[in-house]
């Protein structure tokens, strides 16, 4: 028999069902596919089949299954549908957990959301022992839960008290984690992996039981108590309002426990989900994620080697990430007493992010320190991070110009100088490129890769393919002050600080903020930033757009209070750690109401201007952009998404009451008015 995503061999006289969807790089799990492997399931299960069991394994390269095909939600309108979908769904993993044969997952590779739900529903779990195994069930990241009888089968499995954790936080477990888990059976290298599947189909084991506390955490009582645990928690995370999905895992644990039972009314909770507006803009943010790094997808060109020069904040920390990225670094700096602490900072980020002695070595010897800057004359790529300055830039690009490659890219890390500013001594300008790293590089997800007018296409596509080699999410930007993300940002940090100079406390200004679906609010921002650094970008904007800086931006710069960095700045820090204020006063929830309106605003208004004047091409890459680059409430689905959840007259009636009273920096940008 042969199916569309399915290859099925027999192999030792057992059955493997080798899941390859038709058309696809990656695994997921479609109706389509799912009606596939129900008729696997029976034909292996029939009474006429001599073969002694069925081995579900992939045939791609790029993992094991990476869930449920997302394309399909968005096609889900009403809960009904939805419903219907789900319980197939159900269905089929049903008739997998009941087959009377043996049944093996073979996991190698990421195995996330659909598939760790596939996995769960079958005898055994064998999972190939190496760092690119990941299992887990992400589903609240989309706003939905399990729906598949993961929020069934995890606790059933390893118990309620370590399954919740993995469902509520939608992380990925490690092989070694899973194992320890009892998530999987055993974990092997990948030589191995066959006769261990050999192993268990021939002596078919106990399958494996929930020890006596993982039994206990699912008893009624254990439930009750464990979720009020856990909504506390989750409260501190996530405000319900915003992201429904985790509470209602909790309530579907809490009520209906592990038993046969609890399948129908999973399925309900993840329907009524799926319509849900958080749902349907947090799938629009996956999709926005796939587009941005769609964007490298026909592009073939690989950095063997990339030279950075300038091991202050940034040009250390780039180099660090592209060394952990497997790309051969030299990092260049004026003397060796500036690139050992870089060195330091990375040994530290390998140390946690690779934790075994082999993988940290291999890192630190693709990151070669080089006073001499010899890695220049053969990188593929050359990333500026010295000192804001035009002309020691416009120094150190004219002389790479002589000993640099001919093919090597220019690209330089500022975050204010024009690009047609610092390539005019160039005698190829168009080798200039800005890729805009974030700071902290190891957390920041988005780089700005910014285009001058005489920057040439194939460079900005070779860079953009960079940033997905560093597996980063590259946001092609216009070379204009600020580029896009510091630009909208900067005013609504502004506007924070102006709220103070007013009167209102710190405190309400960020309650306002991180209410609306913020990750923190703009005046902790503004202190984690550096005030320093706040005050010279809104001077720099301030030359091109207009505006004033506010007077204590001034004064908390002048009197070196620069932030978390100098332990005060807007707040007091101890030892790195905000300390809170015991009395602080609280605005009335009207003035929340206010305040969040003008922060946001600011931010609307300044987004529109970079579509405007064509600083970024549309409405999906901004939002993208602000999601991924700022954390800009993802549940609204971006800025320019939110502001379409009202009318162009509203907006504009909004911003004609906030220029009335506050003045021209809330003048509508022309952008609401076009037609
Ligand atoms: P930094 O002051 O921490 O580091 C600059 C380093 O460059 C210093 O170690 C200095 O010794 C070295 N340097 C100066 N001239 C040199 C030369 N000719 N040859 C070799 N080394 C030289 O600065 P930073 O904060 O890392 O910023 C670097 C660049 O990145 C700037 O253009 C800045 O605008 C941009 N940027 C900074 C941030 C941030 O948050 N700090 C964020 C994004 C972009």
């Amino acid at each position: 028999m042969s199916y569309m995503h399915w290859k099925v061999e027999i192999k030792n006289n057992v059955t493997w069902a080798y899941f390859d969807k038709a058309d696809n790089a990656v695994n997921t799990i479609n109706n389509e596919a799912l009606v596939e492997l129900e008729k696997i399931i029976q034909d292996t299960d029939a009474s006429n089949n001599s073969t002694q069991g069925l081995v579900i394994a992939s045939k791609k390269t790029t993992g094991f299954i990476a869930g449920a095909d997302i394309e399909q939600f968005t096609k889900i309108h009403d809960s009904e549908r939805g419903f219907e979908l789900i319980r197939y769904g159900q269905k089929v993993f049903s008739q997998l957990e009941s087959m009377r044969k043996p049944t093996l997952a073979l996991i190698q590779g990421f195995c996330v959301g659909g598939g760790c739900e596939l996995i769960l529903a079958c005898r055994y779990r064998i999972a190939e022992e190496s760092h690119h195994t990941r299992i887990g069930l992400p589903e609240v990241l989309l706003g939905i839960h399990p729906g598949w009888g993961g929020t069934v089968r995890l606790p059933k499995l390893i118990g309620g008290l370590k399954a919740m954790p993995i469902i509520l936080s939608g992380k990925m477990v490690t092989a070694k984690s899973a194992k320890k888990l009892g998530l999987v059976d055993i974990i092997v290298p990948k030589r191995q992996l066959e006769s261990a599947v050999n192993f268990y189909m021939q002596n078919r084991p106990q399958k494996h039981q929930a020890n006596l506390i993982a039994r206990l955490s699912n008893q009624p009582f254990a439930r009750m108590l464990l979720a009020k645990v856990m909504r506390k928690q989750l409260a501190k995370k996530a405000n319900q309002a915003h992201y429904p999905a985790p509470y209602a895992a909790i309530e579907q644990w809490q009520k209906q426990g592990v038993a046969d039972s609890a399948y129908e009314p999973e399925a309900k909770s993840i329907a009524n989900l799926f319509v849900t507006s958080t749902a349907q803009n947090l799938i629009r943010v996956f999709f926005l994620q796939t587009q941005l790094k769609a964007q490298a997808k026909n592009i073939t060109h690989t950095v063997k080697h990339v030279h950075v020069i300038g091991a202050g904040t940034m040009g250390g920390d780039i180099a660090a990430w592209c060394a952990l990225n497997n790309i051969k670094t030299t990092l260049q700096d004026k003397e060796m007493k500036f690139i050992a602490p870089a060195i330091a900072r990375a040994a530290k980020l390998y140390q946690k992010k690779l934790k075994q002695p082999h993988l940290i070595q291999a890192a630190l010897d693709q990151l070669v320190p080089d006073v001499s800057g010899e890695g220049a004359k053969t990188a593929d790529l050359i990333i500026e991070a010295i000192f804001e300055n035009t002309e020691a830039k416009q120094t150190l690009f004219k002389a790479l110009e002589v000993t640099a490659k001919p093919e090597a890219i220019f690209a330089t890390n500022t975050s204010s100088i024009p690009l047609d500013k610092i390539n005019t001594v160039l005698d190829n300008p168009e080798r200039l490129v800005g890729i805009h790293f974030f700071n902290p590089v190891a957390q920041m997800q988005l780089i700005e890769v910014v285009r001058g007018d005489k920057t040439s296409p194939d460079i900005v596509k070779k860079a953009i393919c960079f940033v997905r080699q560093v597996k980063r999410l590259p946001l092609p930007v216009k070379s204009s002050p600020g580029f896009v993300i510091n630009r909208i940002l900067l005013p609504y940090l502004m506007e924070s600080v102006l709220l103070i100079d007013e009167g209102y406390s710190k405190e309400s200004i960020d309650k306002a903020a991180v209410d609306f679906g913020m990750p923190m609010g703009p005046v902790v921002l503004a202190d984690t930033v550096g005030l320093d650094v706040c005050l010279s970008v809104a001077e720099e904007l301030i030359k091109h757009f207009g505006g004033e800086v506010p007077q204590c931006l001034q004064a908390k710069v002048a009197e070196k209070h620069f932030g978390k960095k100098a332990g005060r700045g807007f707040y007091d820090y101890k030892n790195g750690k905000l300390i809170k204020a015991k009395n602080s006063k609280l605005v009335s929830f009207n003035d929340l109401e206010k305040i969040q309106e003008r922060l946001i605003y600011r931010m609307l208004n300044e987004a529109a201007a970079c579509l405007r004047e064509g600083v970024i091409e549309s409405e999906d890459l901004l939002d993208a952009g602000m999601i991924f680059g700022t954390g800009f409430a993802p549940f609204t689905g971006g800025p320019m998404h939110f502001a379409h959840t009202q009318t162009k007259e509203k907006i504009v009636t909004v911003f004609a009451e906030l220029s009335e009273a506050f003045g021209d920096r809330f003048k509508a940008d022309a952008y609401w008015t076009a037609p």
